[in-house]
């Protein structure tokens, strides 16, 4: 039987665990038990080269600086929770699969796939907006918790549980993300990726909306080459008018945010994309 101190200290580490999260929703997870995690599955994608074949970043260092600029772009928003605590990283998966996921503590993973398949910055931002709010809002370890239960979670952090991070690494490969988020949290990383990319006044905020559409056209001109994206991030007209609509109480409450252009975010897309394996 558990001792009235010890009682006492286990009360007190649930505080300390709650008082650690910068939202409000619930999470068992500590921020540095995210960061754990994060690094936990990052090694575990660079030592899977079969599934996760890396794209070097010696050999294509501008894409990676394209896409590391435009991170760092989204990460300046004030929007961001953890900018300082986590270890954000971008990492290109030389595939031709149209996908992007994100793991704990600021893992973000994006496939040549998809880079060839969007038109401009704009809609590249959006994703890595949506990603980033995933990371950033600790989606991943708030659902993966339901989903796996915190023990077995907190094994794997501490190195004990190989079969279980393989099973999730494995989950991850098929259907391009941990797990499917809720429809809450898919319109929670929606509405914050048109925040991030509206704070940056560099990438136009309907470029969130924009890859929705994409798909969306892609998806009612039936036949093959449905995006794997798709399947976790079920696209219809709601999501894109919802998307539209936080972006237009946005603009008309802070009216500079209309002369946010395209810039040349479509030239500079075409350009990377044309360097691309
Ligand atoms: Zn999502």
């Amino acid at each position: 039987m558990m001792s009235k101190l010890s009682v006492f200290f286990v009360g007190m580490a649930m505080l300390a665990i709650f008082a650690c999260s910068k939202d409000n929703d619930l999470n068992f997870f500590t921020v540095s038990q995210d960061i754990a995690f994060g690094e936990q599955l990052d090694s575990a994608v660079l030592a899977s080269p079969d599934e996760y074949p890396v794209l070097s970043r010696t050999a294509y260092p501008a894409v990676y600086t394209y896409l590391e600029t435009m991170m760092n772009n989204i990460l300046a928003s004030e929007e961001i929770m953890y900018r300082d605590e986590f270890n954000w990283k971008i990492t290109v998966i030389n595939s031709d699969v149209v996908n992007a996921f994100a793991a704990p503590g600021g893992y973000l993973y994006i496939y040549t796939g998809l880079l060839k398949y969007l038109d401009n910055g704009a809609q590249v931002a959006g994703v890595m907006g949506h990603e980033i709010a995933h990371t950033d809002r600790r989606h991943s370890t708030e659902a993966m918790t339901k989903e796996y239960g915190f023990s077995v979670l907190l094994s794997i952090i501490m190195g004990n549980e190989a079969t279980q991070l393989e099973q999730i690494l494995s989950s991850l490969a098929l259907n391009g993300t941990i797990l499917a988020f809720s429809r809450k949290n898919e319109n929670e990383a929606d509405r914050y990726a048109v925040f991030y990319t509206a704070d940056s006044e560099l990438y136009n905020p309907l470029g969130v909306g924009g890859f929705f559409q994409k798909m969306l056209a892609e998806q009612n001109t039936a036949g093959t080459g449905i995006p794997e994206f798709l399947s976790t991030h079920p696209s219809d007209e709601n999501r894109i008018e919802n998307i539209s609509a936080t972006w237009n109480e946005l603009k008309s409450n802070e009216p500079a945010l209309n002369s946010v252009a395209w810039n040349d975010l479509v030239t500079q897309h075409v350009q990377i994309k044309s360097t691309l394996p």
